[in-house]
């Protein structure tokens, strides 16, 4: 089969957009709606509700669904909730995390990078110290799946540590929400960031913020630093008007809608335990191959794995010889593009889906080391 030639079904290792189920897709060909009436008003209350609680929210959180990718919900809450003399302590242990600080400093929000390097677990001693040295500093800024790497950070420590300190917690949870246990109401996360097109298994096109209610109709006296994503704007047309602040993807909506329900009915836990049985199978696989992870098992998050590329295996050669055989794999980003690549667990992936990998993976490396490919058609990273 040739990369012209699009296999039956793509087996997406990329980490989201990812493979969703038959109902997922067939509801985005769902009804024509205005976003003004009704019956948009009702999906969307409906998509907001269920939102809230597959993040572990209670009676007083709420949902605000944005139409744009998990960087605008993060984006989003920042400029946001950081208030106008306040600032943002932003925990950086990959690309992620460092683009926490991208996403304030154009706002002329002051941010403070804890750099701990890529793949190393946070150190709350030293969070602790920055809180201590610097008042202002009024949020701290933390990925939950820190998606660069594969890292799992314990967001529920960091938030413990910031409440004690009087200080609120922004949590990017994009590629972590649905599948690993990180709860609004349990872990008192005062900001959580999410997506509909990762762990939860919908179409791309829409993303959220999560937060108290009262919390949301505090912004009023906040900084207005920005027009489209300001969240106080976006959680009175939603909670107030009952229709969106601007014109909604209205078709991913209706997946979202569904894949909240097949993700309600599995639960946190059990999508939990379907990627981590997935991810088990793909790295008993690997290592079989010789391959080696990036990080040691109790770092892991369930839905990425980081590996080192064989000696003399390029990503592009490999990426192309995967993808005429129906996989795509992931490039790894800035430091580690060179040396690895990444595989997701997130999606409708089967076991079956694993083990042709790993046959695939075994067929193609010895091709691959033999000689290099020259000139293959690449991903764009
Ligand atoms: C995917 C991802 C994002 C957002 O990426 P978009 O391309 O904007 O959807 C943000 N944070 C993490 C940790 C992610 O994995």
């Amino acid at each position: 089969m040739t990369t012209d030639e699009q296999p039956q079904r793509l087996v997406l290792m990329n980490p989201g957009p990812v493979v969703t189920d038959d109902r997922v897709r067939s509801a985005l060909s769902g009804p024509d709606m205005c976003h003004r009436e009704r019956d948009f008003a009702a999906l969307m209350t409906r998509v907001r509700s269920k939102v809230t609680r597959i993040a572990g929210g209670g009676a007083d959180h709420a949902a605000v669904v944005l139409t744009g990718s998990g960087t605008s919900a993060v984006e989003a809450a920042i400029v946001s909730a950081v208030p106008a003399d306040g600032g943002l302590l932003v925990l950086d242990n990959g690309h992620y995390g460092h683009r926490l600080h991208e996403i304030a400093t154009p706002y002329g929000i002051r941010s403070r990078r804890l750099e701990f390097g890529w793949g190393t677990p946070l150190d709350l001693g030293g969070v602790e110290r920055a809180l201590r040295d610097d008042p202002r500093l009024t949020h701290v800024g933390v990925v939950h799946h820190e998606t660069s790497t594969g890292m799992l950070n314990d967001v529920a420590a960091v938030a413990a540590l910031a409440h004690r300190h009087g200080r609120e917690v922004v949590v990017d949870a994009v590629s972590s929400v649905g599948c690993e246990p990180l709860s609004l109401e349990r872990d008192g996360i005062d900001w959580l960031a999410g997506s509909a097109n990762k762990c939860l298994e919908g179409a791309p096109g829409l993303s959220f913020v999560c937060a108290r209610r009262d919390a949301f109709v505090a912004l009023a006296t906040g900084p207005r630093r920005t027009h489209y994503l300001d969240l106080h704007r976006h959680f009175t047309a939603q909670e107030k008007a009952g229709a969106p602040a601007f014109t909604p993807a209205v078709p991913a909506f209706h997946a979202f809608d569904i894949a909240l329900d097949l993700a309600l009915a599995e639960g946190v836990a059990g999508r939990r335990a379907r990627y981590a049985a997935l991810a088990g199978r793909l790295r008993e696989g690997l290592a079989r191959l010789g391959l080696r992870l990036l990080l040691p098992a109790g770092q892991r998050a369930v839905g990425l794995t980081a590996v080192r590329l064989p000696d003399e295996v390029g990503f592009e050669a490999l990426h192309s010889a995967l993808r005429a055989e129906g996989f795509v794999i992931y490039a790894a980003q800035e430091q580690l593009a060179q040396g690895f690549f990444r595989l997701s667990t997130m999606g409708q992936l089967t076991g079956d889906d694993i083990e042709r990998f790993l046959a695939t993976l075994a067929r193609l490396l010895p091709r691959l080391t033999a000689a290099p490919a020259a000139g293959t058609t690449g991903a764009v990273r």
